[in-house]
């Protein structure tokens, strides 16, 4: 097998492994790196420019695996991309949402190339979108050579799932975004066991372990608790949020919390692309089961829409609970609006629920959280920072230990590290060398081809 990472800046970025097997040339993702600008937020293409692709598979809707799908299909016309049921119903909304995206940075920053695709081109994709159903295996011909695909559940979010191929008798399996833990939306990581040939392993959490004591569960009534408090002394609380996923959970949380009676009726103030995604994940409940997220709890909650032309430093208008994205407060995002009006007020809170990349607003806003003011570039506008900030640990991936144990249980001939900074890498690097002293353990180098 040979293995080439297109994913041109390392770390999380735009995701995209091209695997070569036999005569069968695979590509699993195509994202788009949220860190940067333009061509360069792109995977490198350039090792498949003059390759046909015999089939693209896709983990999940996000936009680091999603977000430049559209322009690999348009150069594959007759590739099918395998993926699940609900990632067919997702992902052209999060493309579309992405090309809105795309054309006000396109003024905003001058970026001639933006969009970097255009409705077409979702169009011709959604025609190439082939449901798999989990677990079972899908067998894809070329010559004499057979390859056969098989999905798994990765929890993480809707629709996600777990890769596994299998070339003569050879097993492959791409671990794609994992979260063993169930969330209230749908359940925990189902992987395939046993000996594996090659693993292809993701590694976000690698740089920290769980603090012990800390689970899921116990976030959650922190954060009940926290949540709790800011409504008690009169104060807002903005609570930032992927739109794919986390907003959805957030929701149930809230509307389990206030079923038990451990927080009080308030308005909830939400917005944008993640209101229309429960209409989706709505949808997706009734046609496949395979997530638990039914609409009229927004109803039953008194969900609004948000009025976004605040100035920041005067508090926010309507007192509540504020549920919106982007989960690391990215400017020009709602979050990042909101946060600029609620943090110079002592009676409001921030509770950030995920993963924040230390270079985002939200990073940096963690990082210097115990400073006496923030500036937000975007809005040129110095916050005192008087509001609390805190934050908890609901984030979508499985911990280092999670996944060192899986991947020990696989006893891999080879494991291929991926989706992860390099501190995160490293940690993997060292402990899976240590536990698994036989294995040959890979940290690919961007656009080498590896043969595994
Ligand atoms: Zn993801
Ligand atoms: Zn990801």
């Amino acid at each position: 097998m040979k293995l080439t990472d297109l994913n041109r800046h390392g770390e999380i970025g735009a995701n995209c492994i091209f695997l070569q097997l036999g005569s069968f040339n695979i590509l699993i993702d195509s994202g788009l790196n949220p860190k940067k600008l333009g061509y360069d937020a792109l995977p490198d293409f350039g090792p498949i420019e003059n390759i046909d692709l015999d089939f693209i598979v896709l983990t999940h809707c996000h936009l680091d695996h999603l977000g430049s799908l559209p322009i690999v299909t348009a150069h594959n016309p007759k590739a099918p991309v395998i993926t699940t049921a609900p990632n067919v119903t997702l992902a052209p909304r999060m493309l579309r949402n992405s090309i809105n995206v795309m054309k006000r940075q396109r003024e905003e920053h001058g970026i001639a190339e933006y969009p970097l695709f255009l409705h077409r081109d979702i169009a011709q994709l959604t025609q190439q979108l082939t449901i798999q159903r989990f677990e079972r295996g899908e067998v894809y011909r070329k010559g004499k050579e057979q390859i056969e695909v098989i999905l798994h559940p990765a929890g993480h979010v809707a629709g996600a799932a777990a890769v596994e191929l299998i070339y003569q008798n050879r097993r492959i399996v791409f671990s794609g975004d994992v979260l063993f833990d169930a969330q209230r939306t749908l359940p925990g990581a189902h992987l395939p066991k046993g000996a594996i040939d090659t693993l292809i392993l993701e590694t976000t959490r690698g740089a920290k372990g769980r603090e012990s004591g800390k689970t899921r569960a116990s976030e959650v009534d922190r954060l009940i608790d926290q949540i709790g408090r800011i409504l008690e002394r009169g104060g807002s609380c903005l609570i930032p949020v992927f739109a794919l996923g986390r907003m959805q959970e957030l929701f149930k949380i809230l509307y389990e919390a206030r079923s038990f009676g451990r927080l009080p009726k308030c308005p909830i103030h939400a917005a944008g692309l993640g209101m229309a995604i429960c209409e989706y994940f709505d949808k997706i409940r009734k046609q496949t089961q395979l997530i638990d997220f039914d609409i009229k709890i927004l109803e039953k909650m008194d969900v609004r829409a948000i009025d976004l032309n605040m100035r920041p430093g005067r508090d926010l208008p309507r007192k509540g609970i504020y549920l919106v994205s982007s989960g690391m407060m990215v400017e020009h995002t709602p979050s990042y609006k909101i946060a600029a009006s609620l943090l110079p007020h002592p009676n409001n809170g921030l509770c950030f629920v995920g993963y924040c990349d230390p270079d985002s607003p939200g990073g940096q806003l963690l990082e210097n959280r115990d400073e006496a003011s923030f500036f937000f570039d975007a809005l040129d506008y110095l916050a005192p920072l008087r509001a609390s900030i805190d934050q908890y640990d609901l984030s979508g991936h499985a911990d280092r230990d999670e996944l060192l144990e899986y991947a020990e249980q696989s006893e891999a001939r080879a494991i291929v590290l991926t989706h992860g900074d390099q501190n995160a890498r490293d940690w993997f690097y060292r402990e899976l060398k240590r536990h698994l002293p036989d294995t040959k353990i890979l940290d690919p180098k961007p656009l080498e081809a590896y043969e595994i």
